[in-house]
């Protein structure tokens, strides 16, 4: 256990800084409003303090079902929520929209594109993740990543307008309009090139009839010898066979090393012929961290304390995808996920509350909910901490639950059951539409 009581200061306002309204209690600053952010500051709810809390986007991203929206299965409004809409019971909280440029963690101030620069007694960094291109040429101006809700609209929207040029020119097809290369056998590129591929051979084989899902190829790139190298042996085998049976293509121990709008070139030397490059392989801790003058852990993450402090800055926190937490049972850094993503969040945001009030507080401990994925309708797959595994429609229902939980409100949680089931019952998109701006 750990005990240390509120700062000596209240900061002193710097020359352009935002005022603090609140005359005397301290300010807690929150820099992202993913799973991390949110679960922050709504655990500030009942503590003494002024949170305020900046994200670039007025919404909340629940990006485990952005493949969801690439293929027209959900609408935008099903995986964004408005973040205001979160915290209007929570007087102690402002919510602006901007972007953050610049974190000085000596002068403990946070600097905004468009905002007058905010001083802080607690700064919680829960900014996530980018994409990481690893310098691959072309990856960056002709992929496409799947990380944020317009990735998903964008990817949505390409795919559906290259199936209609090839309608209207059949030519196109041979030149590999329709082709598909999905790079990296993760979470999120396993459960694209699933997605994708019953888009193709569900709605569009009906929308389509003189083009036909046969002709078009779905192509899953991956270095390693197998997809989901982080799984066990048994869900790396069920795996590949459910995406085999979906038509995917598995071409593993290889590696992208130029894209091209319509071409993708292989190390191997084998040469793809794809309008559409999906980008899984990989992330990096959001830009910003690498500004901070700190050592970085893999992955530009940051390092934590057991109460997810940086070391020399113990008013500052990091959670979510921005940090590298080590869980204390297996001494292993925690995957990027939403659970460790909401829990270090919470747990960040107590902790600040106890602190605040001269409590004790306690190091965080990570309550596994397993790492999950879909790879399509009825076919999911689960692995616990301690290694158990679960496959199929069972490991779909727990799927199912673990996400349920991770939705922000109860009014998004009994709307995704309504959509949920109704997709899997009718496997009707109704969001393959594509609106022009
Ligand atoms: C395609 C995909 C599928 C996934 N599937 C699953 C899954 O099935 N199960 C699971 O548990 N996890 C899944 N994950 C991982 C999970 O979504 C992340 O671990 C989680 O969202 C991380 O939460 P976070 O709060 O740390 O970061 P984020 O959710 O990324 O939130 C960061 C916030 O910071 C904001 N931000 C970033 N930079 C700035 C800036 N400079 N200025 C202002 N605001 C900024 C962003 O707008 C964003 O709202 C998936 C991730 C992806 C990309």
């Amino acid at each position: 256990m750990t005990s240390e009581g509120p700062p000596a200061r209240k900061v002193a306002l710097s020359v352009g800084a935002r005022e603090d309204t609140s005359g005397s209690r301290p300010r807690v600053l929150v820099l992202g409003g993913g799973f991390a952010g949110i679960g922050a500051a709504q655990k500030l709810k009942k503590s003494d303090v002024d949170v305020v809390l900046v994200d670039g986007h007025d919404y909340h991203t629940f990006q485990p079902l952005l493949y969801q929206v690439a293929t027209g299965l959900l609408e935008e409004p099903a995986v964004g929520h408005p973040i205001r809409d979160l915290f209007d019971k929570q007087d102690n909280v402002r919510v602006h929209q901007d972007r953050v440029t610049g974190i000085d963690l000596d002068a403990r101030e946070v600097r905004f594109a468009e905002l007058a620069p905010e001083r802080y007694d607690y700064l919680v960094l829960a900014l996530g993740a980018e994409v990481n291109f690893f310098g691959v040429e072309g990856a960056a101006e002709h992929s496409f990543p799947l990380y944020t809700l317009p990735d998903a609209v964008r990817l949505k929207n390409h795919v559906l307008e290259r199936w209609e040029a090839a309608d209207r020119d059949p030519k196109l097809v041979e030149e590999g309009a329709l082709n598909m290369v999905v790079v990296g056998g993760g979470p999120t590129g396993v459960e694209t090139a699933g997605a994708m591929a019953e888009l193709y051979n569900g709605v569009f084989r009906k929308d389509y009839p003189d083009v036909g899902p046969e002709q078009a190829r779905i192509v899953l790139v991956e270095s390693s010898p197998e997809v989901f190298s982080m799984f066990k042996e048994d869900i790396r085998v069920y795996t590949r066979e459910a995406l085999e049976k979906r038509g995917v293509e598995l071409m593993t121990g290889d590696v992208v090393e130029s894209v091209a709008p319509e071409r993708v070139t292989l190390k191997s030397g084998t040469v793809l012929s794809a309008h559409t490059l999906v980008w899984g392989a990989g992330l990096q801790g959001n830009e910003l961290v690498r500004s901070l003058g700190l050592e970085l852990q893999r992955g530009n993450r940051l390092a934590v304390d057991e109460e997810l402090r940086l070391a020399q800055h113990p008013e500052v926190y990091a959670v979510g995808d921005i940090a590298a937490i080590t869980d204390a049972k297996t001494e292993q850094v925690l995957p990027q996920l939403g659970s460790v993503a909401l829990q270090s969040g919470e747990h960040a945001g107590e902790t600040i509350g106890r602190r605040v009030a001269g409590k004790e507080t306690k190091p965080f401990r990570y309550r596994d909910k397993g790492t999950m994925a879909t790879i399509g309708r009825g076919a999911a797959v689960v692995q616990m901490l301690g290694g158990r595994t679960m496959k199929g429609k069972a490991a779909q229902a727990a799927w199912g639950t673990v996400h349920l939980a991770l939705l922000p409100t109860n009014e998004d949680r009994a709307k995704a059951v309504v959509d949920w089931a109704g997709a899997g019952f009718t496997h009707e998109r109704s969001g393959r539409i594509r609106v022009e701006t």
